[in-house]
């Protein structure tokens, strides 16, 4: 990068106000309801900002601003932001940061469960958030689910809740594997990035979150994304039982079992990522 330019961005950052005083000034309590727990330092908003790689006039978006911590990050780095805020409050405060880095941020006020991310964006995009934990499931399984593959988001850099963390990166025959992280990995690596204890948040929340950053990987061929979410919905919906009983209600699966040459006294948990691919893979033939 040119001297004057890191120098000019050093000058920008430097005469960004600290967040909390962006937070008093603007009055913005965290609400419970909309999921708000605020990050503040800015050294693991620098290093969540830097898991995509480097974001150099990328375009990103990022999902649940609030009042711009890792908005600032992402700005920093270079991105050009487009950020889904559903609360009115932060309005003015991400308005500032608009003004303080010209033509690089674009907030648009909105549920991001409603509103078409691909029309939005017009152009492929890495998603970087820390998302409120009452919609970060729903967002992944959208952003992970549909037939058509690659995707237009070129990566997805996450904050999860620990717990949820681990189930997108599990692996087969723990206790966390299951819908999630077969829908995570059949077409995508999934890492776990970083850990984030509870005190890094204004609130802390009661449990402990993490980073997952997933990229979109080559698509096993002949596997219906839609036929995979319905087979592992039923094989988990009842991961005690043995897949005999519990894709009885799933036409084809038992004969297509056979023909993958998997033992149905097995129970979901123990089959890994391919075995499910194969396994629709034959539903998908039969059904022809
Ligand atoms: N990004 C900020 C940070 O790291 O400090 C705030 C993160 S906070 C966990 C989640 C944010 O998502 C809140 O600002 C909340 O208002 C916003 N939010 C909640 N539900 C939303 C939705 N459906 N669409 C868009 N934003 C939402």
């Amino acid at each position: 990068m040119a001297r004057s330019s890191l120098y000019r961005e050093r000058q920008v950052s430097d005469l960004l106000p600290p967040l909390r005083d962006v937070i008093a000034r603007h009055g913005l309590s965290a609400s419970k309801a909309l999921g708000q727990n605020f990050l503040f330092d800015e050294q693991l908003l620098a290093r969540i900002a830097a898991t995509p790689g480097d974001l150099k006039n990328r375009a990103v978006l990022e999902v649940g601003p609030g009042p711009g911590g890792l908005t600032r990050a992402l700005l920093r780095a270079g991105a050009r932001v487009t950020a889904i805020e559903m609360d009115r409050r932060c309005m003015p405060a991400l308005a500032e940061l608009a003004t303080a880095f010209p033509g690089q941020l674009r907030v648009v006020e909105g549920d991001a469960l409603t509103i078409d991310h691909n029309a939005l964006m017009g152009e492929p995009y890495a998603v970087v958030a820390n998302l409120p934990y009452n919609v970060g499931t729903a967002l992944l399984v959208r952003w992970l689910g549909g037939e058509a593959w690659p995707p237009q988001w070129t990566s997805l850099t996450l904050m999860f809740q620990q717990e949820v963390a681990q189930r997108i990166v599990a692996q087969p025959d723990t206790p966390a594997y299951g819908r999630l992280a077969v829908l995570a990995q059949w077409r995508s690596t999934a890492r776990l990035a970083m850990k984030v204890h509870r005190s890094a948040f204004t609130p802390p929340p009661k449990v402990m979150s993490a980073i997952v950053h997933l990229e979109p990987a080559a698509m096993p061929e002949g596997v219906p994304a839609g036929m995979l979410e319905r087979l592992t919905a039923a094989a988990f919906g009842q991961r005690r039982k043995m897949l005999r009983q519990s894709l009885k209600s799933v036409a084809g699966a038992l004969e297509a079992l056979e023909v993958a040459k998997i033992d149905p006294q097995r129970r979901a948990e123990t089959l890994s990522v391919a075995e499910f691919c194969a396994v629709v893979r034959h539903l998908s033939r039969l059904a022809r």
